[in-house]
């Protein structure tokens, strides 16, 4: 693929000898599902190698603890893989962040395993797009970058982090951490098939609401027992009772309860809620707090809430709008259109943006049906991503920020 004359040709050009699809293919045979500790582990050695062609520090750093609520009540510390950091030219007059995800949704023991041509220039495999192609055209990038005089204008920091698809919880400080001072973040999740970007995100909170009531005979003192699983079911639909345009409300499951012949102490409510912006996230948290007030006391029971919002609404502001802007100029002069449009789906990048950095977080392949066993790459998208994002940050370069 040859690009358009632009001064920067020559230099973009390089990425057809890059092993793009080649690297793209290795990793995407090692299962990397979010709890197959042993294949992260294979996937961080090999993304440290490659990475290591950067000039800079690439390490492997330590998951932050996560705890979950068991179906006792209890909680139970989760076991996550290490993610990988890289810090490059820290003084650089300036510096922006690239974010990508080494797991998959597709466990260990899952039947999609392998990886197949649907037909020339298609490839179905597990995470080739989402985001192992990605990753790839991220590094392939930052090495055109490397090969040019724009790499000494710009420093950046690298963050792949081994949690992306069960939310982020202990890796969600180091992007924060990274995003600090950045003039623009850039994630690499698939683009859509055409080419089209994600735009503005809407939010997702995650809670588990522990009941503790009292337990009574059903039959001797039913009335000196607390209903625990009453109270969940109460709520559960005084929490539907908030759903509506711009707030998503899901009670999605109950456990607890006991045998027929006792009053149920205990009882634990899993809700999902999905904001479409800040003001509609406060206003569920607000109503959460209350409601678990008036339960609590209008069932004679304790409730404990575990939880939050990990992915924080990303709404697109001015000056995301500028980054789109350059990523869709940076496209015009390659021949590509770039379009973006609103998803009601979350990633890293949504947690980007609530640090107040512009965020184009679909900067990686074009593809699609991803988290099924249809997950495709079009793998011409690889060089021609590759080039998008290489001119991009060189712009970013060339002009010291946005
Ligand atoms: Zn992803």
């Amino acid at each position: 693929m040859t690009t358009p004359l632009l001064p920067e040709t020559p230099l973009l050009d390089k990425a057809n000898d890059l092993p793009l699809l080649k690297r793209t293919q290795q990793w995407a045979q090692v299962n990397s599902g979010t709890t197959n500790l042993d294949g992260l582990k294979t996937i961080a050695g090999y993304l440290v190698d490659a990475f290591a062609v950067l000039p800079g520090k690439i390490e492997l750093v330590k998951p932050a603890p996560v705890n979950a609520v068991r179906s006792d009540g209890s909680l139970d510390q989760v076991q996550r893989g290490q993610h990988l950091l890289g810090i490059i030219r820290p003084d650089a007059p300036v510096r922006i962040l690239l974010t990508g995800h080494m797991d998959t949704v597709f466990a260990a023991d899952h039947p999609f395993q392998n990886l197949e041509w649907i037909e020339e220039g298609v490839l179905n495999g597990p995470g080739v797009a989402d985001m192992k192609g990605g990753l790839s055209v991220m590094l392939g990038a930052l090495q055109l970058l490397e090969q040019s005089d724009y790499s000494s204008r710009i420093g950046y920091d690298i963050m792949i982090n081994s949690d992306e698809e069960v939310g982020s919880a202990s890796s969600a400080a180091l992007i924060e951490q990274c995003a600090r001072n950045k003039a623009a973040a850039l994630t690499y999740e698939p683009a859509l098939p055409d080419g089209t970007l994600a735009g503005e995100r809407g939010g997702s909170g995650n809670f588990s609401i522990i009941f503790t009531g009292k337990s009574a005979h059903a039959g001797r003192n039913p009335d000196e027992g607390r209903n625990a699983l009453i109270a969940a079911a109460d709520m559960a639909l005084r929490l539907k009772a908030m759903h509506r345009e711009g707030l998503s409300v899901n009670p999605a499951k109950i456990e607890g309860g006991g045998p027929n012949n006792a009053v149920p102490d205990h009882a634990i409510l899993r809700v999902n809620f999905r904001p479409k912006s800040l003001p509609d996230q406060e206003e569920a948290q607000n109503t959460l707090d209350k409601l678990i007030t008036i339960i609590a006391s209008d069932h004679d029971v304790t409730v404990r809430c575990h939880g939050g919002f990990g992915r924080p609404p990303k709404p697109v502001d001015a000056q995301a709008q500028k980054l789109f802007h350059l990523v869709k100029s940076c496209g015009a002069d390659l021949g590509l259109e770039i379009n973006w449009r609103g998803t009601g789906g979350v990633c890293d990048g949504n947690n980007i943006a609530a640090c107040g950095v512009p965020v184009v977080d679909t900067m990686g392949v074009r593809g699609g049906a991803i988290h099924s066993a249809e997950e495709f790459l079009i793998t011409d998208s690889l060089i021609e991503r590759t080039q998008l994002s290489a001119l991009t940050i060189m712009r970013i370069a060339a002009k010291g920020g946005l």
